[in-house]
Protein backbone atom coordinates (compact mmCIF):
# COMPACT_ATOMS: atom_id res chain seq x y z
CA UNK A 1 0.00 0.00 0.00
CA UNK A 2 1.60 3.26 -0.87
CA UNK A 3 0.58 6.85 0.56
CA UNK A 4 1.51 10.27 -0.65
CA UNK A 5 1.77 12.79 2.04
CA UNK A 6 1.90 16.60 0.70
CA UNK A 7 3.40 19.10 3.32
CA UNK A 8 2.46 22.85 3.88
CA UNK A 9 3.37 24.51 6.58
CA UNK A 10 0.92 27.21 7.49
CA UNK A 11 -1.56 24.24 9.34
CA UNK A 12 1.59 22.59 11.12
CA UNK A 13 1.46 21.84 14.92
CA UNK A 14 2.38 24.89 17.03
CA UNK A 15 3.10 27.21 13.84
CA UNK A 16 1.04 30.80 14.45
CA UNK A 17 2.24 33.16 12.05
CA UNK A 18 4.11 34.67 9.28
CA UNK A 19 7.65 34.75 11.40
CA UNK A 20 7.76 30.61 10.95
CA UNK A 21 7.01 30.25 7.73
CA UNK A 22 9.38 32.59 5.86
CA UNK A 23 12.30 31.39 4.79
CA UNK A 24 13.67 34.80 6.19
CA UNK A 25 11.38 34.61 9.43
CA UNK A 26 12.46 35.09 12.76
CA UNK A 27 11.42 31.69 14.03
CA UNK A 28 11.31 30.00 10.52
CA UNK A 29 14.48 27.10 11.76
CA UNK A 30 11.46 26.55 14.47
CA UNK A 31 9.10 26.25 11.64
CA UNK A 32 11.37 23.72 9.99
CA UNK A 33 11.61 21.41 12.77
CA UNK A 34 7.85 21.25 13.49
CA UNK A 35 6.95 21.04 10.15
CA UNK A 36 9.47 17.85 10.45
CA UNK A 37 7.68 16.66 13.44
CA UNK A 38 4.20 16.65 12.25
CA UNK A 39 5.67 15.11 8.62
CA UNK A 40 7.34 12.24 10.58
CA UNK A 41 3.89 12.00 12.88
CA UNK A 42 1.90 10.89 9.07
CA UNK A 43 4.68 8.76 8.36
CA UNK A 44 4.65 7.00 11.04
CA UNK A 45 0.62 6.80 11.40
CA UNK A 46 0.72 5.69 7.71
CA UNK A 47 3.12 2.87 8.50
CA UNK A 48 1.83 1.31 11.66
CA UNK A 49 -2.07 1.66 9.78
CA UNK A 50 -0.88 -0.99 6.97
CA UNK A 51 1.55 1.45 4.34
CA UNK A 52 4.68 -0.10 2.77
CA UNK A 53 5.12 2.97 1.01
CA UNK A 54 5.59 6.36 2.03
CA UNK A 55 6.55 9.71 -0.10
CA UNK A 56 6.68 12.44 1.71
CA UNK A 57 6.32 15.68 -0.88
CA UNK A 58 8.07 19.17 0.52
CA UNK A 59 5.12 21.70 -0.96
CA UNK A 60 5.72 25.16 0.81
CA UNK A 61 6.87 27.91 -0.66
CA UNK A 62 10.13 26.75 -2.90
CA UNK A 63 10.29 23.40 -0.74
CA UNK A 64 13.36 22.62 1.11
CA UNK A 65 12.01 23.50 4.38
CA UNK A 66 12.02 19.82 5.51
CA UNK A 67 14.66 18.17 7.64
CA UNK A 68 15.94 15.55 5.69
CA UNK A 69 18.45 14.19 8.32
CA UNK A 70 15.55 14.06 10.77
CA UNK A 71 12.68 12.33 8.37
CA UNK A 72 12.09 8.63 9.45
CA UNK A 73 13.89 6.73 7.43
CA UNK A 74 11.49 4.97 5.72
CA UNK A 75 9.98 7.73 3.97
CA UNK A 76 11.15 9.25 0.53
CA UNK A 77 11.50 12.53 0.07
CA UNK A 78 10.29 14.87 -2.41
CA UNK A 79 11.82 18.14 -2.05
CA UNK A 80 13.02 21.12 -4.50
CA UNK A 81 11.30 23.31 -7.47
CA UNK A 82 10.25 23.53 -9.59
CA UNK A 83 8.36 20.23 -10.69
CA UNK A 84 6.01 19.38 -13.09
CA UNK A 85 3.58 17.86 -12.72
CA UNK A 86 2.47 19.41 -9.74
CA UNK A 87 3.25 16.15 -7.38
CA UNK A 88 5.49 13.81 -9.39
CA UNK A 89 4.86 10.15 -9.12
CA UNK A 90 1.37 10.83 -7.74
CA UNK A 91 -0.53 8.07 -9.95
CA UNK A 92 -3.18 4.99 -9.79
CA UNK A 93 -0.62 2.75 -8.18
CA UNK A 94 -0.73 5.44 -4.97
CA UNK A 95 -3.59 4.47 -2.79
CA UNK A 96 -4.63 7.28 -0.81
CA UNK A 97 -3.01 11.38 -0.06
CA UNK A 98 -2.40 13.00 3.38
CA UNK A 99 -2.85 17.12 2.97
CA UNK A 100 -0.67 17.87 5.98
CA UNK A 101 -0.19 21.20 7.21
CA UNK A 102 -2.86 22.99 5.24
CA UNK A 103 -4.63 26.09 5.92
CA UNK A 104 -7.71 27.50 4.69
CA UNK A 105 -8.96 29.43 1.53
CA UNK A 106 -8.50 33.41 1.52
CA UNK A 107 -10.87 35.30 3.30
CA UNK A 108 -11.86 32.45 5.54
CA UNK A 109 -12.91 34.29 8.85
CA UNK A 110 -10.46 34.00 11.78
CA UNK A 111 -8.44 31.72 10.21
CA UNK A 112 -4.57 31.00 11.21
CA UNK A 113 -2.32 32.11 7.94
CA UNK A 114 -5.62 31.45 5.54
CA UNK A 115 -4.77 32.27 1.78
CA UNK A 116 -5.03 30.43 -1.66
CA UNK A 117 -1.51 30.10 -3.28
CA UNK A 118 -0.27 33.50 -3.84
CA UNK A 119 -1.68 35.84 -0.42
CA UNK A 120 0.06 38.95 -1.87
CA UNK A 121 -2.06 38.69 -5.16
CA UNK A 122 -5.00 36.66 -5.05
CA UNK A 123 -8.47 37.33 -3.19
CA UNK A 124 -10.32 34.45 -4.22
CA UNK A 125 -9.93 31.22 -6.51
CA UNK A 126 -13.07 29.93 -8.10
CA UNK A 127 -13.58 26.53 -10.27
CA UNK A 128 -16.90 26.43 -11.74
CA UNK A 129 -18.39 29.07 -9.79
CA UNK A 130 -16.96 27.37 -6.20
CA UNK A 131 -14.62 28.98 -4.30
CA UNK A 132 -11.54 26.49 -4.15
CA UNK A 133 -8.64 26.73 -1.48
CA UNK A 134 -5.83 24.45 -1.65
CA UNK A 135 -7.23 21.27 0.01
CA UNK A 136 -9.56 21.74 -3.22
CA UNK A 137 -7.00 22.22 -5.39
CA UNK A 138 -5.14 19.16 -4.38
CA UNK A 139 -8.03 16.99 -3.37
CA UNK A 140 -8.96 17.45 -7.53
CA UNK A 141 -5.09 17.15 -8.86
CA UNK A 142 -5.50 14.04 -6.62
CA UNK A 143 -8.68 12.72 -8.12
CA UNK A 144 -7.56 13.50 -11.63
CA UNK A 145 -5.21 10.37 -10.81
CA UNK A 146 -7.83 8.54 -9.48
CA UNK A 147 -6.10 8.98 -5.63
CA UNK A 148 -8.53 10.34 -2.81
CA UNK A 149 -7.31 12.52 -0.08
CA UNK A 150 -8.11 10.59 2.67
CA UNK A 151 -6.70 12.72 5.62
CA UNK A 152 -5.80 16.08 6.31
CA UNK A 153 -4.32 18.17 9.50
CA UNK A 154 -4.34 21.89 10.00
CA UNK A 155 -6.80 24.84 11.89
CA UNK A 156 -10.13 24.33 12.59
CA UNK A 157 -11.51 26.25 9.97
CA UNK A 158 -8.80 24.28 7.34
CA UNK A 159 -10.48 20.86 9.17
CA UNK A 160 -14.37 22.11 8.50
CA UNK A 161 -13.68 23.37 4.96
CA UNK A 162 -11.93 20.02 4.04
CA UNK A 163 -15.22 17.80 5.67
CA UNK A 164 -17.13 20.18 3.65
CA UNK A 165 -15.65 19.29 0.23
CA UNK A 166 -14.74 16.13 1.26
CA UNK A 167 -16.68 14.15 3.22
CA UNK A 168 -15.98 11.98 5.76
CA UNK A 169 -12.40 11.81 5.92
CA UNK A 170 -9.96 11.90 8.69
CA UNK A 171 -8.72 14.85 10.28
CA UNK A 172 -6.68 16.34 12.57
CA UNK A 173 -7.02 19.89 14.45
CA UNK A 174 -4.09 21.10 15.28
CA UNK A 175 -4.84 24.82 16.39
CA UNK A 176 -7.87 26.77 16.93
CA UNK A 177 -7.57 29.67 14.32
CA UNK A 178 -8.11 33.04 15.91
CA UNK A 179 -7.32 35.63 12.98
CA UNK A 180 -4.73 35.74 10.26
CA UNK A 181 -1.69 35.68 12.73
CA UNK A 182 -3.33 34.38 15.64
CA UNK A 183 -4.12 31.47 16.93
CA UNK A 184 -4.68 28.84 20.01
CA UNK A 185 -2.18 26.47 19.71
CA UNK A 186 -1.57 22.89 21.61
CA UNK A 187 1.43 21.74 22.21
CA UNK A 188 3.51 20.35 19.30
CA UNK A 189 3.70 16.92 20.91
CA UNK A 190 -0.13 16.87 21.52
CA UNK A 191 -0.57 18.01 17.44
CA UNK A 192 2.02 15.31 16.60
CA UNK A 193 -0.34 13.00 18.26
CA UNK A 194 -3.30 13.54 16.22
CA UNK A 195 -1.51 14.02 12.80
CA UNK A 196 -0.45 10.12 13.84
CA UNK A 197 -3.87 9.49 15.12
CA UNK A 198 -5.84 10.83 11.90
CA UNK A 199 -3.09 9.18 9.61
CA UNK A 200 -2.97 5.44 10.87
CA UNK A 201 -7.09 5.54 10.74
CA UNK A 202 -7.44 6.63 7.29
CA UNK A 203 -4.61 4.48 6.58
CA UNK A 204 -7.14 1.75 7.89
CA UNK A 205 -10.40 3.32 6.50
CA UNK A 206 -8.74 3.08 3.19
CA UNK A 207 -11.23 1.24 1.07
CA UNK A 208 -14.33 3.31 2.26
CA UNK A 209 -12.87 6.56 1.24
CA UNK A 210 -13.23 7.38 -3.04
CA UNK A 211 -11.72 10.29 -5.01
CA UNK A 212 -13.18 13.87 -4.91
CA UNK A 213 -15.70 14.96 -7.49
CA UNK A 214 -15.76 18.51 -8.75
CA UNK A 215 -19.31 20.17 -7.86
CA UNK A 216 -20.13 20.92 -11.10
CA UNK A 217 -18.38 19.55 -14.64
CA UNK A 218 -15.06 18.04 -13.65
CA UNK A 219 -14.02 18.63 -17.46
CA UNK A 220 -13.29 21.33 -18.87
CA UNK A 221 -12.36 23.47 -15.59
CA UNK A 222 -13.41 26.36 -15.26
CA UNK A 223 -10.98 28.58 -13.37
CA UNK A 224 -11.62 32.29 -12.32
CA UNK A 225 -9.14 34.08 -10.24
CA UNK A 226 -9.88 37.41 -8.55
CA UNK A 227 -7.14 39.34 -7.86
CA UNK A 228 -6.41 42.04 -4.82
CA UNK A 229 -5.26 44.89 -7.87
CA UNK A 230 -6.65 45.24 -11.21
CA UNK A 231 -2.87 45.53 -12.34
CA UNK A 232 -2.38 41.84 -11.54
CA UNK A 233 -5.28 40.95 -13.45
CA UNK A 234 -4.03 43.17 -16.32
CA UNK A 235 -1.15 41.25 -16.39
CA UNK A 236 -2.95 37.69 -16.27
CA UNK A 237 -4.85 38.41 -19.01
CA UNK A 238 -3.35 36.97 -21.64
CA UNK A 239 -4.22 35.10 -24.94
CA UNK A 240 -6.63 32.27 -24.09
CA UNK A 241 -7.93 34.06 -21.07
CA UNK A 242 -11.59 35.72 -19.92
CA UNK A 243 -11.43 38.91 -18.59
CA UNK A 244 -14.75 39.10 -16.32
CA UNK A 245 -14.31 42.50 -14.50
CA UNK A 246 -11.73 44.66 -13.72
CA UNK A 247 -10.51 41.81 -11.01
CA UNK A 248 -10.99 38.74 -12.47
CA UNK A 249 -9.38 36.66 -15.42
CA UNK A 250 -11.65 33.27 -16.22
CA UNK A 251 -9.40 30.68 -18.24
CA UNK A 252 -11.04 26.82 -19.05
CA UNK A 253 -8.55 23.77 -18.35
CA UNK A 254 -9.64 20.54 -19.65
CA UNK A 255 -8.13 19.22 -16.23
CA UNK A 256 -7.23 21.09 -13.04
CA UNK A 257 -3.84 19.73 -12.91
CA UNK A 258 -2.78 21.22 -16.51
CA UNK A 259 -2.87 25.18 -14.67
CA UNK A 260 -0.30 24.20 -12.43
CA UNK A 261 2.38 24.88 -14.55
CA UNK A 262 1.50 28.33 -15.64
CA UNK A 263 0.31 29.55 -12.44
CA UNK A 264 4.15 28.39 -11.21
CA UNK A 265 5.79 30.51 -13.78
CA UNK A 266 3.52 33.23 -13.67
CA UNK A 267 3.67 33.57 -9.63
CA UNK A 268 7.28 31.80 -8.55
CA UNK A 269 7.33 29.96 -5.98
CA UNK A 270 7.07 32.28 -2.81
CA UNK A 271 3.97 32.57 -1.57
CA UNK A 272 3.73 36.28 0.95
CA UNK A 273 2.08 36.05 4.17
ZN1 LIG B 1 2.61 27.07 2.53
Amino acid sequence: MRIYISVDMEGISGINGPEYVMRDGRWYAAGQRLMTADANAAVRGAFDGGADEVIVADMHGSSGNILVEELDPRALLLAGTPHQPRFPFLDETVDGVFLVGYHAMAGTLAANLEHTMNSASWFRFCVNGTPFGEVGIDAEIAAECGVPVVMVSGDDKLCEESRALLGNIETAVTKQGLGRQSALCLSPQYGNNRVYAAARRAVERLSELEPFALPETPSPARVAITYKMVPDADRANVAGTRRLDGYTVETTYNRLSDMYGGLWREYGVEKKI
